[in-house]
């Protein structure tokens, strides 16, 4: 029943439904015009629900304004069920934070703020000497803040780069990649790093922030994730055999990488150079 509920809204008016919530708008360089669209919109949602004996929140429905122009817009009154709706500011649908101006600043400082909780909580539970090991450190970073900054990155991916680098994302990274990194060659570091953390120019982390159009191995046609350029990958059969046959020996071949990327390989100087070898002498080391 409510799937209908948009289905007269007039010709330029869109439309987005995810179970009860909501959103019309229109767009166009006339600010009359749209008013006045949207207000033929709005009734005729109030119609059907009339129509259908459901009622509307009036509290939990407002508007918003897009514009980069430097009018107020303070005039507009939109009417639901005679009663004008509030406008504002910012809003959340779907878990993103719109603003009016596209800048995305509210979406960011709020990731900001959630990433910055769980931090304050992995800096409390980790330690050099004792505390939560690296293992555990990479799986809530993984599970609290790498999720929360991937969500919806295709879109608020627009936002200026230096609201994005310089005020916010970039240290949240720069602080959970400290705790991870200790002693040994940097370069290095930073590639076990990227391995564990997932992040990497390979092209499963380039599609999900809309540079790759399929996130596949051009070779084998499989995501192209780390899991599967270390194992799987067919170009690279030739060079893993020796990496391979000595974690074999050791039955050390899991396939999710758990010995690999794990906490124990750390203190295994062989399987620890081989795998580095593997990563330069396949080129990976440019793609990690
Ligand atoms: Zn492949």
């Amino acid at each position: 029943m409510i799937n209908d509920i948009f289905d007269d809204v007039g010709f330029g008016v869109g439309c987005a439904l995810y179970a009860d919530d909501g959103a019309i708008w229109k767009r166009g360089r006339n600010t009359k015009q749209v008013i006045s669209g949207m207000q033929t919109a709005i009734n005729k949602v109030e119609e059907w629900s009339i129509e259908c004996s459901f009622k509307m929140s009036t509290s939990k429905s407002s508007y918003m304004i897009f514009s980069r122009k430097k009018e107020d817009f303070k005039d507009i009154k939109l009417l639901l069920y005679g009663k004008p709706l509030e406008q504002v500011k910012s809003f959340k649908y779907l878990g993103m934070w719109l603003d009016g101006r596209y800048t995305w600043n509210k979406h960011i400082e709020e990731i900001d703020k959630k990433c910055r909780r769980v931090l304050n909580v992995m800096r409390a539970i980790a330690g050099k000497e004792w505390g939560a090991e690296r293992d555990s450190m990479i799986t809530i970073y993984q599970a609290l803040i790498r999720s929360t900054v991937d969500y919806g990155c295709m879109i608020y991916g627009s936002a200026s780069e230096s609201l994005l680098i310089k005020r916010h994302l970039y240290n949240i990274k720069k602080i959970v990649g400290k705790k991870c990194i200790n002693g040994r060659n940097r370069k290095e570091e930073v590639i076990m790093t990227r391995m564990r953390l997932g992040h990497s120019r390979l092209n499963a982390s380039l599609f999900i922030i809309g540079v790759h159009e399929t996130g596949l191995c051009e070779n084998c046609g499989e995501k192209e994730t780390v899991e599967h350029v270390i194992y799987n990958c067919k170009r690279f059969d030739e060079e893993r055999k020796e990496l391979i046959s000595y974690l074999n020996e050791r039955g050390k071949v899991n396939k999710d990488l758990t010995y690999l990327l794990g906490y124990d390989f750390n203190r295994d100087r062989v399987g620890y150079r081989m795998l580095i070898e593997y990563i330069y002498t396949t080129g990976l080391s440019e793609r990690i």
